[in-house]
């Protein structure tokens, strides 16, 4: 196989259990962007019975109908944007849907009445991070002219702006004001408020509410250096998040080139010394940005080898002058660990000027996942 990605189901669960004892909350699990690379059906597959997870939250509505063809017993939020027709099959499903404007609420109302459905929404409110969401004043007045005869709002909830970039929670603060303004004209208690991602969950319990949205540490990862430089100082130890996901390739051909040969497109690498150069059978188009070229590295025999050249589309070249006994067919770690050596998103961020989100988030549906 050219190349596989293997997910491993005991880190996840330990991952999201380190959440549940540390919040003692509800968790709504944010498996969007095909749970960040990790491939939704597997990571679907894995939490779908266990009770760590209240909820799922996605961003449109083809990941919520294709969690719901696995039947989890579970609720759905679709936390992005759905125009009136995907609205429509949304209320018919019965997933939960957010409400970021008076427009949309309107369209709710039309659809609800049209199926003879109860629509199931979660009102979002504009805190500061200027994305969706409705004035804290608006949503008091709207709040005011729901029928909960064809509508339940389930949630209310807003989103941080700047808690994974800081370790100064001062706007955060401002924004949970806000939001606090508007929790009295709740007609009910039973309504889910929910604030937290993973950088506040980490941080920050004031901010937990009933429910905490974890998307980026469930899969293993801290959501920025900050946030755990900010969690050492706060907890003395750290949390032993693990990664889920390892990504695997084999080495498709060797060649032994002379010095001063040039690799890849662009003939960006010119060899110092006679070299021997690997060819890895993956690219750009598998999530392997090509901003990595000439920077990133992979393991081979538990050995980092650096990439020598342009990412090509579905390749790019290594060095392996430095490793014995290199052959073709031989594993290639792209993403994980051997012996004392590992190549993390956190590195593949670093090298390409992004976060560990986009790196994950960008790695190909198309490429196997097994779940070990
Ligand atoms: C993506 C997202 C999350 C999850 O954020 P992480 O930092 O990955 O935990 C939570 N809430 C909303 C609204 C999101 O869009």
């Amino acid at each position: 196989m050219k190349t596989h990605i293997e997910i491993n189901a005991m880190n996840l669960l330990n991952n999201l259990r380190l959440f549940k004892e540390s919040t003692n909350k509800k968790l709504m699990f944010v498996v969007k962007a095909n749970a960040y690379g990790h491939g939704l059906k597997e990571i679907i597959e894995i939490t779908k019975t266990s009770p760590l997870v209240e909820q799922y939250a996605v961003d449109s509505l083809p990941e919520a109908l294709l969690i719901a063809s696995l039947q989890p017993k579970k609720p759905i939020l679709v936390l992005g944007w759905t125009d009136q027709d995907e609205l429509e099959e949304l209320i018919a499903h019965g997933f939960e849907t957010t409400v970021p404007s008076a427009e949309h609420l309107r369209w709710v109302k039309n659809i609800s009445k049209k199926l003879k459905r109860k629509a199931l929404i979660h009102l979002k409110i504009e805190t500061g991070t200027n994305r969706l969401g409705l004035a804290p004043e608006k949503a008091i007045s709207l709040l005011q002219g729901i029928n909960e005869q064809n509508i339940e709002i389930r949630g209310i909830y807003s989103h941080f702006a700047n808690v994974e970039d800081t370790s100064d929670p001062a706007f955060a603060r401002k924004q949970m004001a806000l939001f606090n303004s508007v929790l009295p004209y709740l007609p009910s208690s039973r309504i889910l408020k929910h604030f937290s991602s993973s950088a506040s969950t980490l941080l920050f319990p004031e901010t937990f509410f009933d429910i905490v949205r974890i998307g980026i540490s469930a899969y293993g990862y801290w959501p920025s250096r900050q946030t755990h430089a900010l969690y050492l100082e706060k907890n003395k130890k750290t949390m032993s998040l693990e990664p889920v996901l390892s990504w695997f390739s084999n080495v498709a051909q060797i060649k032994e080139v002379k010095k001063g040969a040039a690799i890849g497109y662009g003939l960006t690498y010119k060899t110092f010394n006679k070299a021997r150069i690997a060819v890895v059978p993956l690219g750009y188009y598998d999530g392997y940005d090509r901003k990595l070229s000439n920077v990133s590295q992979v393991l081979i025999h538990g050995v980092k080898a650096p990439v020598r050249g342009r990412i090509c589309m579905n390749m790019f070249m290594v060095e392996v002058t430095h490793i014995k006994n290199v052959k073709v067919g031989d594993r290639v770690t792209i993403l994980g660990s051997e012996n004392a050596e590992k190549v993390d998103a956190d590195m593949l961020a670093e090298w390409s000027g992004t976060i560990n989100y986009e790196i994950l988030a960008r790695i190909n549906p198309f490429i196997p996942r097994f779940v070990v």
